[in-house]
């Protein structure tokens, strides 16, 4: 082979390997991230590409098997511990990658979604960007920084009916991590949040 032909075998290889990328879907509770995961990796299931869910097993409001949304969609998914017990699972094979609960994961999960992007693996991630107090809650906050794609999802303020930005804290806790939903969580707007509330109901 010559020196030309070398390099042009080089360049096809290059063409034909799949290109990976992070998908980031992101906003406050009830906006219709779940919804919206739930949705992306059904069209990659219908098309016959591989696809694999996570979600932390913090998360097993509904279901440890399922990523749930509050519309009871659903779709079969595994449990992990860690982004590190999540990259061992993840077969050579695997064409798409979905995770929901983004932010109950450690702060290792950008570079696990990199890793996977980079060998070729489309990434979707779904995940609250701000805690009950309005604080960009991590890790999310540094996967939207190394993303291709991101989606912000609003809910509708319960109090107002205007676009809502908040997940407010109907029970008093300062815990960052407390699930739960109705009852527990409504979406607000800008307007109608009060971080404060939480507290002040003690
Ligand atoms: P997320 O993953 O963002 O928490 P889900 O995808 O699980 O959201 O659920 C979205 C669904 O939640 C909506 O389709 C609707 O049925 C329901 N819902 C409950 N409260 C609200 C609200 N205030 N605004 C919009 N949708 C709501
Ligand atoms: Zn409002």
């Amino acid at each position: 082979m010559t020196g030309a032909d070398s390099r042009d075998h080089e360049i096809s290889d290059a063409r034909l390997r799949r290109h990976g990328w992070i998908e980031v879907i992101t906003g406050s509770m009830f906006s219709g991230k779940s919804e919206e995961l739930i949705r992306r990796l059904r069209r990659a299931q219908i098309a016959r590409q591989r696809v694999q869910i996570f979600k932390p097993y913090v998360d097993h409001r509904y279901s440890d098997d399922h990523i749930v949304s509050h519309s009871d969609m659903r779709i079969a998914s595994a449990s992990v511990r860690s982004s590190s017990e999540l990259l061992t699972q993840v077969a050579d094979d695997t064409d798409v990658v979905g995770i929901d609960e983004g932010q109950f994961f450690d702060l290792n999960l950008p570079t696990v979604c990199d890793a996977l992007a980079d060998r070729g693996t489309r990434v979707i991630v779904a995940g609250l960007d701000q805690d009950y107090l309005g604080r960009p809650f991590e890790p999310m906050p540094q996967l939207l920084a190394i993303a291709e794609y991101i989606t912000k999802t609003l809910a509708i303020c319960v109090v107002c009916g205007e676009p809502a930005n908040h997940t407010q804290r109907l029970v008093a806790s300062s815990d960052r991590v407390l699930v739960g939903a109705t009852g527990v969580y409504e979406a607000r707007c800008r307007h109608c949040f009060d971080p404060q509330l939480a507290a002040a109901e003690k």
